[in-house]
This record gives structure tokens, sequence and C-alpha cells, in this order.
């Protein structure tokens, strides 16, 4: 049960597809791991396009 992260949005799930995007293109190969709880007053997120709270990795390979 390793955790993988979406290529498209960069969310981290357990699920075999991404839960947004609906895609399978997840990939166990990516490192940084970034938690929001606030998308509306994240830096990080506006920089990333995160408009849900959630885990997300920096780099997805
Ligand atoms: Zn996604």
């Amino acid at each position: 049960m390793s955790k993988k992260a979406c290529s498209s949005c960069h969310f981290i799930t357990r699920e075999s597809m991404c839960p947004k995007c609906k895609t399978s293109a997840l990939s166990d190969d990516f490192s940084g791991l970034v938690i929001v709880f606030d998308p509306e007053n994240s830096a990080i997120a506006k920089v990333m396009s995160i408009k849900e709270k959630g885990h997300y990795a920096l780099k997805v390979r």
C-alpha cells in the first residue's frame, strides 16, 4: 500500500485513480510533500494552482 501522486494535479492518494482528475496517471516517484489546509490563503497553493485542501507532491516524475 504505497502512496502515489497524480502526475496532473500532484494530489497524493492511495487509490488507483486520482479522485480529482479521474486519471490513472499516477506515479510513485515523487518528492516533497505539501499539506494545504487553506488553499484560499496559501501562497504555495496559488503557485501550484491548488484549489482544494489535501496532500500534494512538490515534484512528480
Ligand atoms: Zn489529479
